[in-house]
């Protein structure tokens, strides 16, 4: 599916709409470069997945953050500071594929091989002419 969203708001809409489809077990792929709004996105699906804490840190600098949800808890990951596959399995991420989790990662292509077989990728990308819009593709 592909969506131009024209402002923030339209990008939560989109998030939202992903996030009523997800279930416990589903894995998301962020992918898009410095600022296309994988964060933001994110926070947008955690929120409405029922994430209630006040602040959603970027997992930056902790690689993985969790969170309880409505009927399943999140998993927030960043694999943009891990070098290599070994590294990033090394964390247990795979325990996060599986219910009660739904795991969200952004730079996945830091370990493409460390992906489940079944992912939901999401494709950020910024507009030329406008700043504040952005092409959102979503599969799987
Ligand atoms: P990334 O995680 O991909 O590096 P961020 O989510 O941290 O990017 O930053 C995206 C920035 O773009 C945020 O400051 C956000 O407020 C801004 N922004 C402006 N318009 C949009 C939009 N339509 N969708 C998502 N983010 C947007």
């Amino acid at each position: 599916m592909q969506f131009l969203a024209v402002n923030e708001a339209a990008t939560v809409e989109v998030a939202c709409g992903l996030a009523a489809r997800l279930k416990a077990g589903d894995v998301v792929a962020l992918h898009g470069d410095l600022g296309a709004g994988k964060s933001f996105f994110s926070r947008a699906v955690m929120r409405a997945l029922g994430v209630r804490d006040q602040a959603l840190p970027s997992p930056t600098f902790a690689i993985i953050q969790e969170y309880d949800a409505d009927g399943c808890r999140v998993a927030h990951m960043d694999w943009y500071r891990l070098d290599d596959a070994e590294e990033i399995e090394m964390l247990g991420v795979r325990d996060y594929f599986q219910p009660p989790w739904i795991c969200l990662i952004e730079w996945p292509g830091r370990a493409p091989a460390l992906l489940p077989g079944s992912v939901i990728s999401v494709h950020l990308q910024c507009c030329d002419d406008h700043a504040d819009a952005r092409r959102i593709d979503i599969d799987g």
